[in-house]
């Protein structure tokens, strides 16, 4: 994608306040580039790349590159592997994100007069917060409910009348079919649903929105770079527009590091423009999507990127075949018969890789020939066989966060 004279300046800008700052991460990391000397893309993308692992690295503040009496909060990305990575925000950032939520919401066509019952999590987590903060500069009424607690969740989605959730599609999905099991989908005024957080399919998404009866729409965004709300899906649902005047956007390839051209799918990597309690310089997600080339149908300019593929590090290798859970989804897309909820199990047995894939089927199906659509079809686009294993629909574990659906009992 052509950076524009104006990120330019922005990225310079802000390679500037980082260098001001002594002992600060970026500084170390940028030590021996000329500041003065990038004029343009070409000089910016011999820029090193960051990783998460280096933002672990400057624990617990090492990220902030503004004076202490700035920063007005932290959030805090999942710790699930070891140390947390600790973001600090000035209230510009934090207005800024909420700018940014705000559009998602307006995108979406959620207006002042929305309910917005929200379920992702509060806390150091950005879910909640930023659902949140988006909701009220929106001017909408949010419903703070944060995660779980289904009972009352659908207490107040009939009694408040709420007309947008956000949540996880997991989640989401749960509520649903809670809905349809006590019979409320009447009682409910839901319209519309703002889904993140988690790659879902389209038949999931299909699903979530004939159950619940809404208009359903996928938002990006992650903890490192404000919160979800960087992006999201226009009424085309033709990929999601990204705020390009906070970010700018490369895709590159995950093996090289080579920036890859516009409609090529490889690894995103985020750069914020004015970002100031912990800016980002090349900030490798591991997400894999691609930039969707030329104007969308809906009239907006900001860029598009395709729905998330996964992550680059979620791809599992059996007996040599490298598989992305998109692909699985994408056979249970097209298996009459298949819903969209499924499990791989790994296991190793007499020195060779065993997969399972467990597979929720749907009310009418026929076990037999579903395992053997599943089995056939899945040969034929990824090339290798697994164990089909269909089972009832609801058997397989729902979360109110991620779901996991991964088993490797490979190393254990
Ligand atoms: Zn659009």
């Amino acid at each position: 994608m052509k950076m524009t004279d104006l990120q330019l300046q922005q990225i310079k800008d802000q390679l500037h306040r980082i260098n001001r700052v002594d002992g600060c991460f970026y500084k170390e990391k940028l030590k021996g580039f000329d500041i003065e000397g990038i004029r343009s893309q070409e000089d910016f993308e011999k820029l090193p790349f960051s990783e998460k692992a280096d933002l672990r690295d400057a624990y617990p503040l090492g990220l902030s590159v503004v004076p202490e009496e700035e920063i007005v909060r932290i959030h805090s990305s999942s710790g699930t592997t070891g140390t947390p990575v600790i973001i600090p925000y000035t209230q510009k950032d934090v207005d800024d994100w909420s700018t940014q939520f705000a559009r998602c919401y307006e995108m979406a066509g959620i207006t002042n007069k929305d309910r917005i019952q929200i379920t992702p999590g509060y806390g150091l987590w950005t879910a909640g917060i930023g659902f949140q903060l988006g909701a009220e500069k929106l001017g909408a009424m949010a419903v703070p409910m944060g995660p779980g607690n289904t009972e009352k969740q659908l207490q107040f989605m009939v009694d408040i009348q709420s007309t947008v959730i956000g949540a996880t599609s997991s989640y989401a999905l749960l509520l649903a079919e809670e809905i349809d099991r006590r019979g409320l989908i009447d009682k409910i005024a839901l319209r519309k649903g703002i889904i993140g957080s988690e790659r879902w399919s389209d038949k999931m998404r299909r699903r979530i929105n004939h159950e619940l009866r809404i208009d359903s729409y996928d938002i990006y965004g992650l903890t490192e770079c404000y919160g979800p709300g960087i992006g999201i899906d226009c009424p085309e649902h033709n990929g999601m527009h990204i705020w390009d005047d906070f970010l700018y956007i490369e895709i590159v390839d995950p093996k090289t590091g080579e920036v890859l051209p516009d409609g090529e799918t490889g690894e995103i990597v985020l750069t914020t423009l004015v970002k100031e309690g912990a800016p980002l310089i090349r900030f490798r997600t591991h997400d894999l999507s691609r930039i969707i080339p030329g104007e969308c149908a809906c009239g907006s300019h900001y860029p598009r990127i395709d729905t998330i593929l996964g992550r680059s590090d979620d791809m599992i290798k059996v007996h040599g075949v490298n598989i992305f859970p998109n692909q699985i989804e994408e056979v249970l897309g097209i298996v009459d018969g298949a819903s969209s909820e499924y499990q791989v199990v790994l296991d190793r047995m007499n020195n060779k890789d065993v997969m399972t894939l467990l597979v929720e089927k749907e009310d009418d199906a026929d076990d037999g020939a579903l395992r053997e659509e599943i089995t056939r079809k899945f040969k034929s686009r990824i090339n290798m066989t697994p164990v089909v294993s269909i089972v009832s629909k609801g058997a397989l574990p729902r979360s109110t966060k991620k779901t996991k659906r991964v088993i490797d009992h490979r190393y254990e």
